[in-house]
């Protein structure tokens, strides 16, 4: 196990903000993990992290940070036309999605190149492009941080949701270890998401190589490169509100794109905060991409502080205008 000791979280956090923690403890092994939960260590002054790209940090953090750097990708059986596989909480997400491309496991290739650790997915159930994680998961792995108890938390017992799951509604009770995907080994394509279906055709074809690769080139488009730009992707989560309010706000505003979601209709957030002239605002290095208005970005040594006021001063003027108040995507620390 790699221990360091008032370190600086900057490499550790896409928004690349520097702030300090007493302690960061990185596991690599099952064996390295068995021995972090045997330590004794207080589960209050602990944070989970996978690779820090959902994640706000507003101040050093006083307490010991667990980094889940845990590796492999295991076959577990074939049956019906699918695959499980038992992957650990700390493969890089991309690299899953490549290696499940190049296997021929259908199912995730709409979810290239999102940064995230496969624990830190699970836990935000993270989607794009029509697909969302909790559609390919058939368990999950974890550890109560309080008890001890190790279990495994079928499908429906992980609560999943838009962007959230029992491990983040439970946020700190929980080390997720590792997860079994169930992919199928049929092709089984979801292309109707905005222009995928047509670059696919410029391409001549659909196969799983041309759909990663089709949404890996819009991704590259539309999103920061994090190596280039900090940010921690969309801020806010899109709102969904009651149709009662929905219709109301149509009223007032003819031009805003609602999709039923649920017992209520989804908002774009990105149109809201677009609307009030947002995007490519800049404050000292805090900003509002150019190109995406619902991403907030560090153009260098913006502090967590400032991109919080900004988010903040976004959330306010959003609230003005409609009557309604977006909440946070990202996890504030
Ligand atoms: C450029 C960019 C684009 C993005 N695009 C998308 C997108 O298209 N769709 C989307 O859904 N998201 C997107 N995101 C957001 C981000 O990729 C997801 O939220 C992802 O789930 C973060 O995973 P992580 O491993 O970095 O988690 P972290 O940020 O490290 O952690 C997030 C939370 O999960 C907890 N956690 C992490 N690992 C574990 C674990 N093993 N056990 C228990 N708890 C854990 C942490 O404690 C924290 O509370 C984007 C982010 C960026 C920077």
């Amino acid at each position: 196990m790699l221990v360091f000791e008032n370190v600086s979280l900057k490499p550790y956090n896409t928004f690349g903000v520097d702030v300090s923690a007493d302690r960061l403890l990185e596991l690599r092994t099952g064996g390295e993990v068995d021995s972090f939960l045997a330590s004794g260590f207080d589960a209050g002054s602990c944070l989970i992290l996978g690779s820090g790209a959902n994640i706000l940090f507003t101040g050093d953090f006083h307490g010991t940070v667990a980094r889940i750097a845990t590796k492999g990708i295991r076959e577990i059986s074939r049956q019906d036309g699918r695959v499980l596989l038992e992957v650990a909480a700390g493969e890089v997400w991309d690299d899953f999605v490549r290696h499940c491309v190049a296997q021929g496991y259908y199912g995730v290739e709409n979810l290239a190149l999102i940064p995230a650790q496969v624990g830190g997915a699970v836990v935000q159930n993270i989607g794009a492009y029509g697909c969302e994680v909790k559609d390919v998961v058939s368990s999950v792995r974890a550890v109560c941080l309080k008890s001890g108890e190790e279990r495994s938390f079928s499908r429906e017992e992980c609560g999943f949701g838009y962007r959230t799951s029992l491990f983040k509604r439970h946020r700190g009770e929980y080390m997720v270890r590792s997860v079994l995907f169930s992919l199928s080994l049929e092709p089984l394509f979801h292309t109707e998401y905005g222009d995928v279906a047509e670059r696919l055709r410029q391409r001549g074809g659909t196969t799983i190589s041309s759909v990663y690769e089709v949404v890996s080139e819009i991704r590259r488009e539309k999103l920061p490169d994090v190596k280039v730009l900090g940010s921690a992707g969309s801020f806010f989560r899109n709102p969904v509100v009651p149709d009662g309010k929905w219709q109301e706000l149509h009223a007032a505003f003819p031009q805003l794109k609602g999709f039923p979601e649920g017992d209520g209709v989804k908002l774009s957030a990105a149109q809201l905060i677009d609307s009030l002239g947002w995007k490519g605002y800049r404050c000292g290095d805090a900003g509002v991409h150019v190109r995406q208005a619902l991403v907030l970005v560090n153009y260098g040594r913006a502090t967590g502080g400032e991109i919080l006021q900004l988010a903040c001063d976004i959330r306010d003027s959003v609230e003005q205008r409609y009557g309604m108040r977006l909440e946070e995507e990202v996890i504030i620390i």
